[in-house]
């Protein structure tokens, strides 16, 4: 069986972002990814340079950690990055879902794999021009086409900005049958934060509250009706803070 790349595993907590937000939840972040979006607030789950504080777990081990913190009630499980999608996630999913646990995953949509057909719930996030990533729409169409049902796939864009804002839209408008989530960025975060203790910092953005302000009004401005715009909860509860 293949190993999984762990950065950190830690809740319950609630899910601070798109389809599950307020949900309770424990996350499994696992470590490595194909993308260095400018404004990546995981860069410890990213840059090569964290490598050596990734564990290589199987999926058996995983588990048990997900039973420890779950007290073994059967829960929402989140699968995190990085890019989640690098990683051999089917067992966990099967070991998980046996037990009565549910799997929901987000990734950008660079990498499709066999096993998004087993996931409870799926987010893809294409990152916008603001992030100097290029997206490739045979990558998100590749990830749509892994799934079993679109029932519970949806679409959420990070916006830091209003050319990201149009980008998004025109991206959704070619996906309009999927729910698409909005919400602005952490624009305090940059990929090469250096992450220590004494960075875990819990100061809160001042700016969030004016940022969800510009963003609805600009969502209203397109006429992008069928959006729905949402905060990022964790960021605006916990600042940078990890493991939270
Ligand atoms: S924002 Fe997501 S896709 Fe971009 S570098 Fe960070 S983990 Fe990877």
């Amino acid at each position: 069986m293949s190993l999984i790349s762990i950065s950190e595993i830690f809740g319950p907590t609630i899910q601070g972002e798109g389809a599950l937000i307020g949900t309770q939840t424990i996350f499994v972040r696992t470590g490595g990814c194909d993308y260095r979006c400018s404004w990546c607030d995981t860069g410890y789950a990213v840059l090569p340079k964290y490598e050596d504080d990734w564990q290589k777990m199987d999926a058996e081990t995983v588990f048990a950690e997900i039973e420890k913190l779950s007290k073994q009630q059967a829960a929402w499980i989140t699968l995190s990055g990085g890019n989640p999608a690098m990683q051999d996630l089917g067992p966990l999913i099967e070991l998980g879902q046996a037990k009565g646990y549910q799997f929901s995953m987000e990734t950008q949509g660079s990498i499709a794999k066999p096993w998004f057909a087993l996931l409870d719930q799926l987010t893809l996030s294409p990152k916008p021009p603001s992030t100097g990533m290029s997206f490739k729409k045979r990558g998100l169409d590749r990830c749509l086409d892994a799934c079993d049902s679109l029932e519970n796939v949806s679409l959420k864009f990070v916006v830091a900005d209003n050319k990201d804002l149009l980008w998004a839209k025109k991206i959704a408008d070619q996906y309009s049958h999927l729910t698409c989530f909005i919400q602005p960025c952490n624009t305090s975060a940059k990929l090469e934060h250096n992450y220590n203790e004494s960075d875990k910092s819990n100061e809160i953005p001042i700016d969030q509250q004016q940022q969800m302000l510009w963003l609805i009004d600009e969502v209203q401005q397109i006429d992008w009706n069928n959006a729905r715009v949402l905060p990022q909860l964790h960021t605006w509860l916990w600042g940078d803070k990890t493991g939270v």
